[in-house]
């Protein structure tokens, strides 16, 4: 057996065998909604005959319908949002309102 080499992201903690290639979604300096304090969560892209839509961020700022997930993917997460703050995507509070019978 031999020792191997890991880096690990210091934003998301995953482990990576090269230190350059990994697009971090958590790093806040990217002002991305996974950072965000408004994200409120995702809501599920439409489908029609023969696409499905990705989901995009429910989010009171970002309602333009033109930002979704492969939209954020594509340019790497790194968004630089004017109406970023930092915050943390809170999932507790999503499943809460699932209970209650509010939301998406
Ligand atoms: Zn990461």
């Amino acid at each position: 057996m031999k020792i191997v080499q890991r880096y690990e992201c210091e934003h998301c903690k995953k482990l990576f065998k090269t230190p350059d290639r990994h697009y971090c979604k958590m790093n806040s300096a990217l002002k991305n909604c996974y950072t965000c304090k408004h994200l409120k969560g995702w809501k599920e892209g439409e489908r029609d005959s023969c696409y499905q839509y990705p989901p995009s961020p429910d989010c009171e700022h970002c309602e333009s319908g033109d930002i979704d997930l492969e939209t954020i993917k594509s340019i790497n997460y790194d968004m630089q949002c004017e109406h970023w703050e930092q915050g943390q995507y809170d999932r507790d509070k999503e499943i809460i309102k699932e209970i209650a019978g509010i939301g998406w």
